[in-house]
């Protein structure tokens, strides 16, 4: 291996991180008709444990997007591999994400999914790397700003590996 990984964030500090935005989300759609649509394969860790730390009827659903980065096509930066099952019209929707890098991916997320009239279409993402954006991108709920470095675990990959670790690493090249 030419890289070593570096912990980011601790387990400890991921769980309680989670449960306070958990408490912010369990706060703000009180009363709402929430649906939270997770982004394959990435969201997955993370939205696990953040739903079970909201205390409300709350459904769930899954999208997987292909991301094409680098090209210069700036339109259509997203193809969408498996779209939600569930009937959006009129839904309060919460994508969950696992990081926002340059912002397109979700740019084209959320367009397609207004086309499916919900009544609101917010974002929560475990990670944000600001300084990266490319268009502008705000997420409602974040857990974490960190820098511009390529971090992996908790969900996230290198070449389909160390989605299971518990903490986020940083990829530090030998
Ligand atoms: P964006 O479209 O915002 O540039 O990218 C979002 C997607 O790129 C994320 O869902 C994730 O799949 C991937 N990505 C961006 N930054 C990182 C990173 O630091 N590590 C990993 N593993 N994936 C990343």
């Amino acid at each position: 291996m030419d890289y070593t990984i570096e912990k980011m964030i601790s387990e400890e500090e991921l769980q309680v991180r989670i449960r306070e935005v958990a408490k912010e989300i369990e706060k703000d759609y009180q009363g709402k008709d929430l649906i939270c649509v997770g982004l394959l394969k990435g969201s997955i860790m993370f939205m696990a444990d953040l739903l079970k730390s909201v205390e409300l009827d709350l459904a769930m659903d899954f999208m997987k997007v292909s991301s094409y980065h680098g090209g210069t096509d700036s339109t259509g930066v997203v193809k969408i591999l498996k779209d939600v099952d569930a009937d959006l019209t009129g839904k309060d929707v919460l994508i969950i994400e696992d990081i926002i890098d340059t912002g397109l991916t979700l740019e084209s997320v959320k367009k397609f999914l207004m086309t499916k009239q919900p009544k609101s279409l917010k974002v929560c993402s475990l990670l944000d790397k600001p300084s990266r954006r490319k268009v502008e991108m705000v997420g409602e709920y974040i857990g974490f700003e960190i820098p511009d470095e390529f971090v992996i675990g908790y969900g996230l990959d290198y070449d389909e590996l160390y989605r299971n670790l518990p903490y986020i690493g940083k990829v530090v090249k030998k």
